[in-house]
């Protein structure tokens, strides 16, 4: 049914199946930022997400939810392992993300991405109505936009790479580079999180391609394609609501209670990925530790760290490691009923993740790159009390909004001890109109902000 005016392309659809303990399954909306951002664009109009469903074999019939349409493209255990894991994570990730690890590069890989692509491109182009609009999302379908222009020229086709996008010199290093922007080059336009992203793009297409570019633009194939940076934000509104409700008040107190009524909290949350830096964070709090900076447990860490991608090798050792670190801390410095360190290998539902940050004094976020970071700009979201002191990598796409945080270097451990020091030690006036600065900013550049930036963006390339 060729009928959908708009179209959603992503990795996974925004539903997850889950089983109730009657042993039936049912579809539960999944509890990202991105499904509340674009349903609102997407539902109640006829319109199609087209994903996959998360588990390996055959694909659901397609079925609505929400006032969507959704499609689920299947793909086998071995391209979930080839496509996925292998490609997406293991080549594109680290690649993408300044080689912060290896990327390895295999020619199955390739060959499997190439195809589920294409599978993604052929539902896409099965659904869309004449003249749809299709947004396809990262850096797991980069060859859509292309595959999707081929089959139907009609479309008006945006992408959006929700994380880095790196410069010319590491670019060049995939051996397929010229495919993948060769795909990216079928959308007419091309959003990035920062506008050193978008640049990168536009010098690669004229080194690379030797195509004419002008400013943000460039031409090819008889059509202007334009690569811009639309930062991605988070429902700011909904998570201050959240975080100032009486509930999360009363666990942020209690948190700190169970923690010993320390004088000072500093907080790390990521998911558990070697570009966050969470070894950076526990060197720089280990050293002040040591030199009698800090003393536990009148300053404790609390690092929440996600399990993640369990999978793939790199992600097993840095566990290791980290896990090493936590344990070496604690040795030392704790005592009876009283870590230095709390550390977290779980995943936190929003509601105690909101009380953590009420009841951090300091977030650390240290990645060595990261695309946006919106524990960032929830840790501010959730400071309706103009409390709290943010340190932030320079590194993350969040630096470039937040400019009041604390800014580090996480690869300078030095800096990022002075800077967790004066974050800790900011006198409050100043703490909160760093605060109140960085909650003005995020108020206008919401979530429904970036959706609707970037929707306005490519209906006026139509
Ligand atoms: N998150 C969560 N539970 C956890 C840890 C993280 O719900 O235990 C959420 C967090 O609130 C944020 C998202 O996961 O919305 C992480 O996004 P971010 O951009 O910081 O990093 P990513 O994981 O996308 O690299």
């Amino acid at each position: 049914r060729a009928d959908s005016p708009v179209v959603v392309v992503a990795n996974r659809l925004p539903v997850d199946q889950v089983t109730d303990p009657d042993g039936t399954t049912r579809w539960q909306r999944s509890p990202g930022g991105l499904v509340t951002a674009l349903e609102p664009f997407v539902a109640g109009r006829g319109g199609a997400w087209v994903g996959w469903s998360g588990s390996a074999g055959e694909a659901p019939e397609p079925f609505e939810s929400g006032g969507m349409s959704l499609i689920p493209v299947e793909l086998s255990e071995e391209e979930v392992d080839r496509y996925y894991e292998g490609m997406s994570n293991a080549s594109l990730w680290p690649l993408y993300h300044d080689v912060v690890e290896k990327p390895e590069y295999h020619r199955t890989w390739w060959d499997t991405y190439v195809q589920v692509n294409k599978r993604f491109a052929d539902r896409a182009a099965e659904v869309a109505a004449d003249d749809a609009i299709v947004w396809v999302h990262d850096y797991q379908l980069q060859l859509v936009p292309a595959m999707l222009r081929q089959r139907r020229p009609d479309l008006t086709i945006g992408f959006f790479l929700h994380i880095p996008f790196p410069p010319y010199e590491l670019f060049t290093q995939l051996p397929w580079r010229s495919a993948i922007v060769e795909g990216l080059l079928g959308a007419d336009l091309v959003g990035f999180q920062l506008p050193s992203a978008a640049t990168n793009f536009v010098q690669l297409a004229r080194r690379l391609h030797e195509l004419p570019t002008r400013g943000p633009t460039i031409e090819y194939d008889g059509r202007t394609v334009t690569a811009r940076a639309f930062p991605i934000s988070i429902d700011v509104a909904a998570f201050d609501e959240l975080a100032s409700s009486p509930e999360v008040l009363a666990r942020a107190k209690e948190i700190r209670a169970e923690l010993g009524d320390p004088e000072k909290v500093v907080l790390g949350v990521d998911r558990l990925d070697y570009t966050k830096g969470i070894s950076v964070r526990l060197n720089a709090f280990q050293e002040l530790l040591e030199d009698g900076a800090v003393e536990a447990p009148g300053t404790v860490m609390v690092q929440v760290a996600t399990p993640s991608r369990e999978r793939v090798e790199h992600y097993v050792h840095m566990r290791e490691t980290i896990e090493q670190q936590v344990g070496h801390i604690n040795g030392v410095y704790g005592s009876i009923g009283a870590p230095a360190v709390h550390y977290f290998n779980q995943s936190m539902p929003r509601e105690e993740l909101a009380a953590l940050y009420r009841a951090a004094d300091v977030m650390l976020v240290t990645p060595y790159r990261d695309g946006m970071n919106l524990v960032a700009k929830e840790y501010v979201a959730a400071r309706g009390d103009h409390g709290g002191a943010l340190v932030l990598s320079e590194f993350a796409g969040a630096a470039a909004e937040l400019k009041q945080a604390f800014l580090v270097n996480p690869h300078d451990i030095a800096g990022v001890k002075n800077q967790l020091l004066r974050a800790l030690r900011v006198e409050p006036a100043e703490g909160a109109r760093r605060m109140r600065a960085m909650r003005r900013y995020l108020v206008k550049h919401d979530l429904d902000h970036w959706a609707s930036s970037f929707f306005d963006a490519l209906r006026a390339q139509a």
